[in-house]
Formats: C-alpha cells, sequence, structure tokens
C-alpha cells in the first residue's frame, strides 16, 4: 500500500509540474503580448493615453515574473543571491557505443568506456542558470575514472551521472 501511495504521489507531481509548465508559459506569453500591444500602439502612435498603457505593462510584467516562477524550466539551481557567470561540472557515463575519438586525459588509452566530465560555464540570475557555454570535455578511461571517483574497480553506474558544481547547487529532493 505504501509504494501504491508513493507512486500516485509521484503521479501527481508529474501531472503538477507539466501544469506549471503550461500555466507558465501561458503566463509569460500573455505577459509578452501584453508588452508588444503597448510597444506597437507607442511606435504607431495610437496609444491614447500613458496610464492605461503602463497598467498593461505593470500585469504584463506581473504576468511574465509569475509564469517564471511556476515553471520548472526555470527551477533555481543555485542560491537566489546567486548572479553571474558560474562554473559547472557535469559528469556522465561513456558506452562503448557512443566510439569516443579522445583519448583518456589521464593515461592516454583510447576510451572504451568511462567517464566524460564537462566543464562549462552558466549565466545565473538569482539563482536560475539561464544559459550555459558548451563546454571543454575530459573522458577518461574506466580505470582512471574508477581512480578519479575513489571507488574500487566497480564498473561507472548511472549514479555518476548526477550534476555536480563547485558545491552550490541545491538538494534535489528540494
Ligand atoms: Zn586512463
Amino acid at each position: 500500500m505504501a509504494d501504491d501511495g508513493g507512486s500516485l504521489v509521484s503521479l501527481a507531481d508529474e501531472v503538477s509540474a507539466l501544469l506549471n509548465g503550461v500555466a507558465g508559459w501561458l503566463l509569460v506569453w500573455l505577459g509578452l503580448t501584453g508588452v508588444a500591444v503597448v510597444a506597437a500602439r507607442a511606435a504607431g502612435g495610437t496609444l491614447f493615453s500613458l496610464p492605461p498603457a503602463l497598467v498593461v505593462l505593470a500585469l504584463s510584467v506581473v504576468a511574465v515574473v509569475a509564469g517564471v516562477a511556476v515553471n520548472p524550466r526555470f527551477e533555481r539551481s543555485y542560491a537566489r543571491s546567486r548572479f553571474g557567470r558560474v562554473p559547472a561540472v557535469e559528469r556522465r557515463t561513456v558506452r562503448p557505443s557512443e566510439a569516443v575519438d579522445e583519448p583518456c586525459v589521464v593515461c592516454g588509452e583510447t576510451v572504451d568506456r568511462g567517464l566524460c566530465r564537462r566543464y562549462r560555464e552558466e549565466f545565473v540570475v538569482a539563482g536560475l542558470a539561464l544559459t550555459a557555454t558548451d563546454g571543454e570535455e575530459n573522458y577518461y578511461c574506466l580505470d582512471c575514472a574508477a581512480t578519479e571517483l575513489g571507488i574500487d574497480t566497480d564498473p561507472v553506474d548511472e549514479s555518476t551521472a548526477d550534476r555536480e558544481t563547485d558545491g552550490e547547487r541545491l538538494a534535489e529532493s528540494e
């Protein structure tokens, strides 16, 4: 019974995330439309008077802010006070099917399977990662990856594909 409850809760979470995403984009679209209408009228000289235009603009800004706030796409990755460029490191498992050209950066051997680390820079505004550079990729063979990660000889599994950064990211369970 506990399992059923858990899967129901996770289904509800997924549905609410989806709805929040839809509502978020709708609000952003509504807000941007409002701004566009006011801008077009101002440019065309058909703006009757300033106060109604300002009200529309203010409502539009509120709609965009609310849309971004409820949208899971814009989930905060960092503390709210974080602004500017932030270095981030992503790790993922390399599989034999990828046929990687790059040699292992530690021992120079061909990387059949192992680990790929991507170093990139994210542009963060108020804790939201808005854009990220493509970044540089480093490949590690299985042995060197194991040494890097401080594990013995266990194959690299999915759990190492988590994102890690310089310790600023919030816990995923939030
Ligand atoms: Zn190696």
